[in-house]
């Protein structure tokens, strides 16, 4: 008599983020049009970074968004994760925005790489509109219309001392 072992795997259910959310775990080409992360973006945005593109292609380097638009599930997970690994809110609150205030959902910000890309961006990104807003963010970009020919406006030290995100 067969010995049947039964394997008592894990059924978890649970809320399968898709790229209809914005995900896009391999990051994506400033052109795919296809991918909703890009397309719910503002217009002016993702002008602006597709012409930062192709300027930064003429120099061998390509520019990937590892994050763009995010719907408020998405944004709601990110959260979660983030008090799960900071411990609190109040912590969290120094990388991830409620989905009320962060610029992702609203489709007013993208968070590019690899470095040699951030590092492109935040030399010539101005001349685009295209700003580096968090000190601890190296890769969170918006489209900054005050930028103007003294460069982006000053960064704040990080998501929490910007007013915007004040309750
Ligand atoms: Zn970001």
């Amino acid at each position: 008599m067969a010995l049947v072992v039964i394997c008592t795997a894990t059924l978890w259910t649970r809320t399968t983020l898709g790229e209809s959310d914005g995900a896009v775990p391999e990051g994506v080409r400033v052109f795919d049009d296809g991918s909703p992360a890009l397309a719910n973006l503002d217009p002016g945005l993702r002008r602006a970074l597709r012409q930062a593109a192709m300027d930064a292609a003429k120099d061998g380097i390509e520019i990937v968004v590892n994050s763009g638009w995010r719907s408020r599930e998405y944004q709601k997970q990110l959260l979660r994760d983030a008090v799960a690994k900071y411990g609190s809110e109040k912590a969290a609150a120094r990388w991830v925005a409620t989905p009320d205030r962060s610029s992702h959902v609203s489709g007013d910000a993208v968070d590019i790489g690899p470095s040699r890309a951030t590092a492109w961006l935040s030399k010539h990104g101005a001349r685009y509109r295209l700003c580096q807003v968090y000190r601890n963010e190296p890769w969170h970009y918006e489209l900054r219309r005050d930028a103007g020919n003294d460069g982006c406006p000053s960064k704040y030290a990080d998501p929490r001392h910007d007013p915007r995100m004040q309750r």
